[in-house]
């Protein structure tokens, strides 16, 4: 059903590498912390077409080739393309919430 995205975007020089197929969030919304959607939705600085979460897509991205895991979790916006990045900079860290 859903269609595999292997376009690449042409104009951008530090491209992150893309890991795993890109899916819609209202898809997989029940497996997205909630934090990294309303951290999009309420943005004021971004077009509502961005803000509109769910028909967006959503996957994770090595910021570059020395990356061993996905760092990123990119948002897409599905009418204008624009990126909202999410790190895992905490992953693992003594300051990471705990579930
Ligand atoms: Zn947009």
């Amino acid at each position: 059903m859903a269609p595999e995205n292997t376009e690449r975007p042409a104009r951008v020089t530090h491209k992150p590498i893309a890991v795993g197929p890109a899916r819609t969030i209202s898809e997989i919304i029940s497996e997205i912390p909630p934090k990294y959607l309303s951290g999009v939705r309420d943005n004021p600085g971004l077009a509502s077409c961005c803000r509109d979460v769910e028909s967006s897509f959503i996957f994770s991205e090595r910021s570059n080739a020395d990356m061993a895991v996905p760092d990123l979790l990119t948002i897409e916006c599905d009418k204008c393309g624009k990126k909202q990045y999410r790190t895992f900079a905490n992953r693992g860290t003594v300051t990471s919430p705990q579930p």
